[in-house]
């Protein structure tokens, strides 16, 4: 199909110094929890940006030397010339697909405690390091530490080139970066040239800017990363007309400004706390300032909101991290016109969990992310079905069997999906009505969309299968995706048996995702550690009841760190007048009552009164129908099945994410002649 006339603008090709982006999709850098540590997977996943259409495409934040050692993140890591080669080869995989390379160069300042390297930490001031609350604190730079960091700095910039990068990023971030630390009046409290006025703490940021431009810019274009609005005075106060100074100052310099917000939470919002293009306002008054290039992002996904964006001057390259990961091939199917099948990010922020867990980026709406190497699964392309005529009874409509179903049509396969509700989609489904979840909806919807091109597929809604039914079918393989449901008894991770809940009204979170909203003085315990708790007290203080959160953990939602969640969580708690009680358990409940321990010291408690209580405690899946049908085994073979399998939240229940990957695994797998096909492994 052609490409919408509306969408040419995206098309265009535009100039980043001596560098000519083929067109205004911009792969900004991201981390992805890969890097130098697994970096045959990290170029893979890179390679495959460039094959989607991506005009540029850059690495995460890479440290220049061992002075900055993020370890135990898993970022890039460019110390070295014998680092060179792994550059290299991810260069040549983005180019190979016409795409221009960029990296970011970066040192973290005091964020890190260089804790592989064991270098002394080094800062503007002698700062605690923030990482992982590590007692450790940074060297206050003298003016030889800060000539070796320009030194190291170039050198850096050098090799990035000699790896064949097309652009090369100065960093500049407050939170993490010695640029961006310099130049806080907040940090900067030096009294030396690089201290005190507003020019001598801009000095570092310029010298590096024209030292890299100095010995790569001959080859390079030279990016600025810059945050617009993390500037602020040693109170506290904000500090708007510096970051705009900043820009006038410099607006010349680098050949293309990459512009943010602070902090990364803000910067990598999710859908429950903001939507598509919500940086346009904080990021608008940059372009005008400067003739240069500019790149911002903001989850976007529809590209009427990308053109408009453009066309309207804010700004030239349609930046994504997000985007990107959900549909490595998002611009190509835009300009094949095919703008139905772009997989949208939901905005869950499941990818930069990765970072914090230190493995493999992973996707939510995209399977394959992450497992392009060692899988070889690549996102648009499927092996045929070697399974002849072979048929697939599927049982469950939810994120597992709706990938499994869709995998398996795209691969040719004949089968059948049933579901014994009237809706599809399952657990996404009851979610994505919970207030800001909307967006997960569309798991379920691109899905079903798909499923529309493929009549080997056949879709049976108000379709409970039990055993027999589902031998009757006749199919050849099995697949049970019955999910999961919340557990009404308090097991969970600090209660492995059930509790004593004599006389109160008890609700789960499948209870208020169906409609029943309990009332009066509620008692939320939280036992999951994830955003399910924080959803729901946000359903029941809306529907006026007065709800205390009394959570395990040491803070509310801890899991909600590594989605960058979790602050922007507790905020809202307390906007919403929720009440937090933190590292308790409930030990019983009887009516009016619950009693609380303290998880670490158990003779420490209270009782709160509570008209019900909410457990979100753990999930038990629904595998009835799996274990009747292992159960009946010997009448497989007389009903012509070969093999009878679950996956998803009813073998075990988990993230969305990891249900869709359940589905999709099971899809590509099936056919397989291995018992079970070894991982590529990179790493022993
Ligand atoms: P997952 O995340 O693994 O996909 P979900 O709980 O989201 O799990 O979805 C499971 C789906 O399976 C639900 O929509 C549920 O209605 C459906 N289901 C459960 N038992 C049966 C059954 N016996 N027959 C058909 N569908 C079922
Ligand atoms: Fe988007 Fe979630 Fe995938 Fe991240 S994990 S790219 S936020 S869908």
């Amino acid at each position: 199909m052609p490409r919408d006339p509306r969408y040419d603008i995206l098309f265009e090709p535009v100039r980043i110094g001596s560098h000519l982006a083929k067109n205004r999709f911009f792969q900004v850098p991201h981390c992805n929890g890969m890097g130098t540590k697994y970096p045959r997977s990290m170029t893979a996943m890179r390679r495959m940006k460039a094959e989607g259409g991506w005009a540029v495409v850059c690495t995460e934040e890479t440290e220049i030397d061992p002075t900055t050692d993020m370890s135990p993140l898993t970022e890039g890591r460019l110390w070295h010339d014998r680092d060179i080669p792994t550059y290299a080869a991810m260069v040549e995989g983005i180019h190979e697909h016409c795409a221009l390379a960029g990296i970011e160069l970066s040192h973290a300042g005091h964020r890190d405690a260089n804790l592989y390297s064991r270098e002394v930490p080094r800062s503007v001031g002698p700062y605690p390091v923030a990482a992982m609350s590590y007692p450790a604190q940074a060297r206050r730079m003298d003016l030889a530490d800060i000539r070796a960091y320009r030194m190291s700095h170039r050198a850096a910039a050098v090799r990035a080139m000699q790896a064949g990068f097309d652009i090369v990023y100065v960093y500049c971030r407050v939170s993490n970066t010695l640029n961006g630390m310099f130049l806080s009046a907040q940090y900067n409290d030096r009294s030396d040239e690089y201290g005190g006025s507003f020019a001598n703490r801009l000095r570092l940021l310029r010298e590096v800017l024209e030292e890299t431009h100095s010995a790569i810019g001959h080859k390079c274009a030279v990016a600025l990363r810059f945050t617009v609005d993390d500037l602020k005075a040693p109170d506290g106060t904000p500090l708007p007309e510096e970051s705009r100074a900043v820009v006038e100052e410099l607006a010349e310099m680098p050949d293309l400004w990459d512009v943010n917000v602070a902090t990364w939470a803000r910067d990598s919002l999710t859908s429950r706390f903001g939507p598509e293009g919500h940086q346009e306002d904080r990021i608008s008054w940059v372009k005008p300032l400067t003739t240069k290039p500019v790149v911002g992002v903001g989850r976007f996904t529809s590209p009427d909101t990308m053109a408009s964006q453009v066309r309207r001057g804010v700004v030239d390259f349609v930046g994504a991290a997000r985007p990107s990961i959900a549909d490595p091939f998002l611009p190509r199917k835009i300009e094949d016109g095919r703008i139905d099948d772009i997989r949208e990010c939901i905005g869950c922020n499941i990818c930069a969990s990765a970072d914090a867990t230190m493995v493999p980026l992973r996707c939510t709406q995209n399977p394959t992310m992450g497992e392009e190497y060692r899988k070889g699964w690549h996102p648009e392309k499927v092996s045929r079905w070697s399974g002849g005529d072979e048929s697939i009874l599927i049982v469950g409509g939810g994120p597992t069997g709706l990938e499994a179903a869709l995998t398996l049509a795209r691969r040719g396969a004949n089968v059948t999906l049933a579901e014994a509700s009237d809706s599809f989609g399952g657990r996404v489904s009851r979610e994505s009505r919970l207030p800001g979840l909307a967006e997960w909806a569309r798991v379920r919807d691109w899905r079903l969309g798909q499923l529309q091109n493929h009549p080997n597929c056949a879709l049976y809604l108000q379709s409970e299968i039990d055993a027999d039914t589902a031998l009757a079918f006749e199919a050849t393989h099995i697949l049970v995706a019955t999910g999961a449901s919340w557990r009404r008894d308090g097991t969970g991770r600090a209660h492995l048996r059930p509790i004593s809940l004599d006389g109160t009204p008890v609700f789960t979170p499948d209870d208020l995702m169906a409609g029943r909203v309990p009332e009066g003085r509620v008692v939320i315990h939280d036992d999951d550690h994830y955003y399910m708790a924080s959803v729901l007290a946000e359903v029941c203080a809306k529907a006026g009841c007065d709800v205390t959160l009394v959570t395990t953990a040491a803070e509310v939602a801890p899991f909600a760190r590594a989605t960058l969640e979790q602050e922007l969580i507790e905020r809202r708690m307390l906007e919403i007048g929720v009440r937090l009680i933190v590292k308790h358990r409930i030990e019983m409940a009887r009516q009016g009552a619950v009693r609380l321990s303290h998880v670490n010291a158990a003779q420490i408690g209270a009782e709160l009164p509570c008209d019900a209580l909410v457990l979100v405690t753990s999930r038990a899946s629904d595998d009835a129908l799996y274990r009747a049908l292992v159960a009946k085994a010997e009448q497989w073979e007389d009903h012509g099945v070969a093999s009878v399998a679950l996956a998803g939240d009813c073998d075990a229940p988990s993230t969305i994410a990891a249900a869709v990957y359940a589905g999709h695994r099971f899809a590509r797998e099936l056919d397989q002649t291995a018992e079970s096909p070894e991982l590529i492994r990179e790493f022993f």
